[in-house]
C-alpha cells in the first residue's frame, strides 16, 4: 500500500492526505472548482480581447442607442455576417477619419411602430453618409427588428452602464460557445489606438512626459516611426466608388430580400457601363441613366419598396433620353448664342470700302501721297 502524502488543496487551502502523489485538490467539489476557475480566467481573457477590437466597439455603441444588448444577433452566422459589413464599411471608407459611408439602420433604432431596429445583417446597409443624412432615421420598411414592449431587464441598458457592463451583457447574451467560434472564424481587429499603446507600454521607456492617450493614431505611429528609426506606417487607400457599394450591398442583401436579385442583375449591367466609360463618357444620356440608377436605389436599399425591374429600366432611360434632349437645346442654344455674337461683331465693324479708303499702303511712295494721306497716315 502506497504512503499517503499530507497536502494543502489548493482551492480550500485545507490539508489533506493525498492517495496519489499528483493529485493537488482535497476534493470532487474543489477541482470542479478549480476547472470553474480556469474557464472562467479564458473567458476573461476572451471577453478582453473582443472587447478591444473596433466591432465590439460598435456592438456596444449601437446597444448603448438602443438601450438593449437584445438587438445583437446571437447566431454565429448572422454575427459573423455583420463583422464583415462593419470590414466592409471601414474598406470603404479607406479607413478615413472623413468617412463618405456608414453602417445604417434599415428598421431605425428609435421606437418606431413599436419595434427597435436589431443588429442583424438584414438591417444593417452600407450607405454614403450624404444619402443617410437626408433620409435621417425616417423608416422606408422592411429590415428586421425587435418588440419594443418585451425587452427582458436583464439585457436593458441602464443610463449608468459603463463600456464594460454593456461588453459583459452582449457576451452574456450571445454565449461563451458562439464567442469562440466567432473570434476564430472572423478575427476581428484590435483597434488601431489599442494596438499603437500597447506598443508603448510593452517596448517603449520614454524619458519624456508625454501624453500618449491624447495621441492619434497617425501621431502614434509617427513617435514610434521615430523611434525605431523606421517609416511610419500609414497606409493609403482609395475611397470605394459609390456604384461599387451601392453593387455590394444589394448582391449582399439579396440574400435576406430574394425580391432584389432581378434587380441587382439588372443594375449590375448598369454598373458596368460605368467602369467601360468612365474615361470617355461625354454622353450625357449614359451618366444620366447612370446617376438615376443610383438614386433610385439607395431608398431601396434602405427598405423601400422594391418596384419591377422594367420600372426602373424606364426610368433611368427616360432620365437618359431627357438629359440627351437637353444637351442638344444646350448645344443648339450655344449655337445660337455664337451666331447672334457673331452677327453683333460683323455689325459694329464699319464698313470696309471706307475703312480700306482711309487708309493707306505703306508702301506707297510719300510723293504719291496727297497731304491729306500724308497727314493721316501714322507710319
Ligand atoms: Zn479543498
Amino acid at each position: 500500500m502506497a504512503t499517503k502524502t499530507r497536502k494543502r488543496c489548493k482551492v480550500c487551502g485545507d490539508r489533506f492526505y493525498a492517495s496519489r502523489s499528483t493529485a493537488i485538490y482535497c476534493s470532487d467539489t474543489c477541482r470542479k472548482a478549480a476547472d470553474r476557475a480556469k474557464e472562467e480566467d479564458k473567458d476573461s481573457a476572451l471577453l478582453k480581447s473582443l472587447s478591444n477590437t473596433g466591432f465590439f466597439s460598435y456592438l456596444t455603441y449601437q446597444c448603448k442607442r438602443a438601450g438593449t444588448v437584445e438587438v445583437v444577433p446571437t447566431q454565429l452566422e448572422s454575427l459573423v455576417e455583420l463583422h464583415s459589413v462593419y470590414v466592409y464599411n471601414n474598406k470603404a471608407n479607406a479607413y478615413k477619419s472623413e468617412k463618405e459611408y456608414e453602417l445604417s439602420h434599415i428598421h431605425p433604432v428609435k421606437v418606431t411602430e413599436g419595434r427597435i431596429g436589431s443588429l442583424h445583417p438584414s438591417n444593417i446597409v452600407v450607405q454614403p453618409l450624404k444619402f443617410n443624412r437626408s433620409h435621417g432615421s425616417k423608416y422606408l420598411g422592411g429590415g428586421h427588428s425587435i418588440n419594443a414592449y418585451r425587452l427582458k431587464s436583464e439585457y436593458k441598458i441602464d443610463d449608468g452602464d459603463d463600456r464594460n457592463t454593456i461588453i459583459k451583457k452582449i457576451f452574456k447574451r450571445i454565449g461563451v460557445t458562439t464567442l469562440k467560434q466567432f473570434k476564430k472564424i472572423a478575427k476581428p481587429a484590435t483597434l488601431a489606438l489599442i494596438k499603437e499603446l500597447a506598443w508603448f507600454d510593452r517596448v517603449c521607456l520614454l524619458d519624456k512626459t508625454i501624453k500618449l492617450n491624447e495621441m492619434s493614431v497617425v501621431q502614434l505611429r509617427e513617435l514610434k516611426a521615430s523611434l525605431t528609426g523606421t517609416e511610419p506606417f500609414n497606409l493609403s487607400f482609395s475611397v470605394y466608388a459609390h456604384h461599387e457599394v451601392l453593387l455590394h450591398e444589394l448582391k449582399r442583401l439579396s440574400v435576406h430580400r430574394p425580391e432584389l436579385i432581378p434587380v441587382v442583375e439588372w443594375y449590375a449591367t448598369i454598373a458596368s457601363l460605368y467602369d467601360d466609360s468612365v474615361w470617355w463618357w461625354n454622353d450625357a444620356g449614359d451618366k444620366s441613366m447612370f446617376d438615376m440608377a443610383l438614386a433610385l436605389l439607395q431608398p431601396i436599399l434602405a427598405g423601400a419598396d422594391t418596384p419591377p425591374v422594367a420600372t426602373l429600366q424606364l426610368a433611368c432611360q427616360n432620365a437618359a433620353t431627357a438629359s440627351v434632349e437637353a444637351l442638344a437645346a444646350e448645344n443648339e442654344a450655344k449655337r445660337l448664342q455664337a451666331e447672334s455674337e457673331n452677327e453683333a461683331f460683323w455689325a459694329s465693324v464699319p464698313d470696309i470700302d471706307n475703312w480700306l479708303d482711309s487708309y493707306v499702303d505703306i508702301d506707297m511712295p510719300l510723293k504719291q501721297r496727297t497731304q491729306e494721306q500724308i497727314d493721316n497716315c501714322p507710319f
